[in-house]
Formats: structure tokens, C-alpha cells, sequence
């Protein structure tokens, strides 16, 4: 019998299967459709996606078969008012100072692929219609490719199965929020221009969106924005023709093939709860918002890769139960978080009215670009679009401070001294991390109790970091920061462990 029953193929599923299979955890995934996605959809893996990547060697593929965005531009009505260079800010805080962009359908076909090595293929036109949570297991009602109706049980069930979730509905769990009045489109284009130029392009005018994202190829980009409200079809029934001209006029596309072409309404919710006994919901499941800010995948790996190593320890006898209530408090006040504010930026871009349009036509043009400049400015977009920001600071796996690094954050990456600190996380384990010299002590107990230390030459890099000479870190198995403390007590191990009911390894 499988550990886990993962409801979905999307990426949040897959990329929960191959970090649960990294963990010798014994899967099952099922999708209700016959074959993997066939559009674009999601194109942007953020910075803090291919660092965890790195501990599934899968960031090469990715950045191989994608590729790098260096540069964003804002235009206001049709001129370009400021270009900001994602290298200059961000090349010291992770190894991939760039947006990647690699479009949904070949990455799913890629972690597919991956998990194939391991062992694991998707079962398609498999469904699941019902599940009864009990004390040891949950039963999950299937349908089987041929139409007949499968029973089976499973110690943990994950719903991944997307925005309109079986699994959140049979919990009965609430997903509080609304729906834009706006309507989206997305349109996949060839065509020929000065935005053709390999860089991301976002355009306000007034109460109106549009940004254009660079394909593979010199000639071919993505499109999203927002219907205007004055458009006469109906958004079904609506086609690039009738939102073109914007476009057009504005970045002076000229548009010669058009691909794909999608309407749809963007909603803004929050499942009341991550968690409900032995079943959890992750990805857009748990939480969706406007798909403009290019989080809501990410947002999606960032819980499975959350979730899995908790599963996992669970499973293997390593952590009581007690560690999977940890992920809804960590991953839901992320989400909550991103939603509010998507939902502001949102509002701000598309606001109806005088006074909005001349903030965004007249106000913006003028104190964004001299903005956008300032290098702190700069450093604050990329660190949070690229979710290198998100930490998990006053929860109940996090403790002390050491430096500007507290328990909860992301490890500062620094690459220095002739040594990448990223380096030891490949192993997805328990791990400490002293940047300067680790006393005996802390040495030999480390040693004796098998809890890998690596040891770093402290540099001015790290203390750029924020990293703490001769302090001592203790990193999860996904790479964020548990205890952090100036002090080199083993005890202070011990007791971590203790007070959260947590073993190292599976000795
Ligand atoms: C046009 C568009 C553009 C976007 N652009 C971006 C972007 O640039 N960056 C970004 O980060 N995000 C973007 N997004 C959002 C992104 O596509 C989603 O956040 C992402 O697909 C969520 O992944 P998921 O695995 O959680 O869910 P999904 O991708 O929705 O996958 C859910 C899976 O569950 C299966 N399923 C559903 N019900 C059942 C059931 N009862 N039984 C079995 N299987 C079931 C479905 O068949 C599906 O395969 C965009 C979305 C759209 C629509």
C-alpha cells in the first residue's frame, strides 16, 4: 500500500510525488485527465524554485530547456519608462538572478519524466470522487479508466487537484475570497517589434494591464492582460481580434501568427484550512490569485516541497504527527499574505475612475522610474517575486537568532571562501552549518550522534549575508534555517529536537 495518495498531476503533485519518492516514500498519483496539459499557462520559475530544485538535480534540465529573462520594463501608455536589470540587484543573493521561464506543459512533461526514473507514473483517467477520512487511514472512492469504482486506503491523501478541488469539497472546507470583474486574456503570439527583445514588458494605462513575456524563439512572446470593460462580445465568445488593438497601439506589436488564445475570470481565495487529520491541500487547491505576478505555481512547489519532508519523517517513525500541523501554519500565512497582496497591486493596476488613471498615467510615470532606480527598491521586488523572501520567522519549528538570520528564514546563499553553502542541502537532511571555526565540542557531538556539520571559512560575503562568524545553524532537510544561535552548545541541539517531539535521522 502506498504512504501517500496524491490527488492531481499538475506540477504542485508531481513535484510532491518526486520529493516524497527522494525520501524513499512509497506514492500513488492519480489524474483525472487522459493526457498532461497541452497549454503554456504557467512560464515563470521563480529564483526560490531552482534553489529547491537544486536538491532534486532539477534545475539544470530546467534551466536548459528554458530560458533567462534578464531584465523587466515598465511602460506607462504606450511609453517606456524605466527598465530594471534583475543582475545588478539580486546577483549576490542567489545563484539565478533572473526570471526563468519555462512554459507549464513541458515542465510538467519534464517532472514527469523524472518521476518515471523513480518509479512512479501518473495512473490518467483515474478520478476521485469521494473520501472518509478515518483514525488510521483515509478511503478514497476512484474511477477507473474503464468507468468501474475502486476502493482503497491510504495513511495520508494530498489534494492537488487544483482550483475547483474534490478533496477541499468532501472536507467541507470554506475557500473564502471573491472574483476580479475583470476578464483575462491570455494570447500566445509570433510576431515582430521592439518588445521582441528577450525581456518581460509590462505596460498601465488606464484601468487596464497588459504584460508581454518572451517565448522560446526571437519572435515569439505571451501576452496577458485585461479586457476592457467596454468590449462589446461577451468573454467567451471573444477572440485576439477584439482585444488586439491595445496592444498594438501601445508596444507596437506587430502580430503575425497567434498560437493560443484564452479568456478567464481570476479569482482571490484562501482555503480556511491546509489541513484536515490525515489529508492536507496544496497548490492552487489551497490558495489562487491573479496569475500576473507569476507565484501561483511556485507558490504550489513551495508547499509540496514544505509538505513532503514532514510526510515523509512522519512515515519513517522519525516526528510524531504533531510536525504536519507545521505545514498549514507555515505555508497558509504565506498564502494569505500573497493573495492580499496580489489582490492590492491588482486593484492599484486596474482601478476604474479619474483619479486612478491619472495615479497610474500621470503620478506613476513620474515617481516610479527615479523609484525603480534606488538599488534597495530594487532588491525588495526581486526578493519577493523571486519568494526568496519567504521564511517561516515565529512558528513553532523556528527558533533564535543569529546575525540578521533568525530560525525560519531561507539560508542566505553565499558562494565564497572557495565553498557554496548550498552545497550540503543536496542532501535533504538534518544538517549544521558553522561560518567560521566549530569548537570541539559541537564537533564531537556531532560526529558521535551522526548529525552531518560543515564547516565554513567565515568572509566578508557571509557577513554581507547577514551570517554570524563561528555561530552555529541548524538547517532543515528543505534548506530553511530551524535554531539559530551565537552560542555552539550541542545541548541546544538536544533540545530543539526534544521540545518538538523530532529525531534526526532514523537511527
Ligand atoms: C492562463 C494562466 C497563466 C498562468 N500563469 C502563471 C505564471 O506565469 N506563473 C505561475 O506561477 N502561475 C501561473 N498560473 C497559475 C498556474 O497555472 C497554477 O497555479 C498551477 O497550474 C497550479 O498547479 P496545481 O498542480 O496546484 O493545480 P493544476 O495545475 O490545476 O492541476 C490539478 C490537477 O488535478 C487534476 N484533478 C482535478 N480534480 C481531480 C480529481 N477529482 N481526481 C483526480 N484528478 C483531479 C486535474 O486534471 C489537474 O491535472 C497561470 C494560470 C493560468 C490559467
Amino acid at each position: 500500500m502506498s504512504a501517500v495518495l496524491i490527488v492531481g498531476a499538475g506540477p504542485t503533485g508531481l513535484v510532491l510525488a518526486l520529493w516524497l519518492r527522494r525520501f524513499g516514500v512509497a506514492v500513488r498519483l492519480i489524474d483525472r485527465a487522459s493526457a498532461p496539459g497541452t497549454t503554456s499557462r504557467a512560464l515563470a520559475v521563480q529564483a526560490r524554485t531552482l534553489e529547491l530544485y537544486e536538491q532534486l538535480s532539477l534545475q539544470g534540465a530546467v534551466l536548459e530547456r528554458g530560458h533567462q529573462v534578464p531584465a523587466i520594463n515598465l511602460w506607462v501608455a504606450g511609453r517606456q519608462r524605466a527598465r530594471l536589470p534583475f543582475v545588478a540587484v539580486s546577483s549576490t543573493l542567489t545563484r539565478y538572478p533572473f526570471l526563468e521561464i519555462f512554459p507549464q506543459d513541458e515542465h510538467e512533461q519534464l517532472l514527469s519524466e523524472r518521476l518515471l526514473q523513480r518509479g512512479v507514473s501518473v495512473e490518467r483517467c483515474t478520478e476521485l470522487i469521494a473520501l472518509k477520512p478515518g483514525a488510521s487511514g483515509v478511503q478514497a472512492r476512484l474511477r477507473r479508466p474503464d468507468g468501474s469504482e475502486e476502493c482503497c486506503e491510504a495513511p495520508y491523501v494530498v489534494g492537488c487537484d487544483g482550483a475547483r478541488s474534490r478533496v477541499r469539497e468532501q472536507l467541507g472546507l470554506d475557500f473564502p475570497g471573491g472574483t476580479y470583474r475583470q476578464v483575462f486574456y491570455v494570447a500566445d503570439i509570433e510576431g515582430r517589434g521592439a518588445v521582441f527583445n528577450g525581456e518581460l514588458h509590462v505596460d498601465l494605462d488606464e484601468a487596464d494591464f497588459l504584460a508581454v513575456f518572451p517565448l522560446a524563439g526571437s519572435n515569439r512572446a505571451r501576452l496577458i492582460g485585461t479586457v476592457r470593460d467596454g468590449c462589446p462580445a461577451q468573454a467567451e465568445s471573444l477572440s485576439f481580434a477584439d482585444v488586439q488593438g491595445r496592444a498594438l497601439r501601445s508596444l507596437e506589436l506587430q502580430v503575425e501568427r497567434v498560437h493560443w488564445f484564452s479568456t478567464y475570470h481570476v479569482h482571490h481565495r484562501v482555503a480556511a484550512h491546509f489541513r484536515s487529520g490525515r489529508v492536507f491541500l496544496a497548490g492552487d487547491a489551497a490558495h489562487i490569485h491573479s496569475p500576473a505576478g507569476g507565484q501561483g505555481m511556485n507558490t504550489g512547489i513551495g508547499d509540496a516541497v514544505n509538505l513532503a519532508w514532514k510526510l515523509a519523517a512522519v512515515v519513517k517513525g522519525t516526528a510524531g504527527s504533531a510536525l504536519l500541523d507545521t505545514y498549514e501554519s507555515e505555508r497558509i500565512a504565506f498564502a494569505q499574505r500573497l493573495v492580499a497582496t496580489t489582490d492590492r497591486v491588482f486593484t492599484f493596476v486596474t482601478a476604474a475612475g479619474r483619479v486612478a488613471d491619472l495615479v497610474r498615467t500621470r503620478l506613476a510615470p513620474v515617481v516610479l522610474p527615479p523609484l525603480v532606480r534606488l538599488g534597495a527598491v530594487r532588491e525588495f521586488l526581486f526578493r519577493t517575486v523571486s519568494q526568496i523572501m519567504v521564511n517561516y520567522r515565529g512558528r513553532p519549528l523556528s527558533a533564535g537568532r543569529a546575525g540578521r538570520v533568525r530560525g525560519g528564514d531561507r539560508l542566505p546563499w553565499v558562494d565564497s571562501g572557495g565553498a557554496d553553502n548550498y552545497e550540503p542541502l543536496h542532501a535533504a537532511c538534518w544538517q549544521v552549518h558553522v561560518y567560521g571555526e566549530a569548537q570541539a565540542e559541537l564537533a564531537h557531538w556531532c560526529a558521535a550522534q551522526r548529525m552531518p556539520l560543515h564547516g565554513f571559512t567565515f568572509t566578508a560575503a557571509h557577513a554581507g549575508a547577514g551570517l554570524r562568524a563561528h555561530a552555529l545553524y541548524l538547517l532543515r532537510p528543505d534548506g530553511y534555517v530551524a535554531l539559530a544561535s551565537p552560542a555552539q552548545q550541542p545541548d541546544l541541539l538536544v533540545r530543539y529536537f526534544a521540545a518538538r517531539g523530532l529525531r534526526w535521522n532514523e537511527d
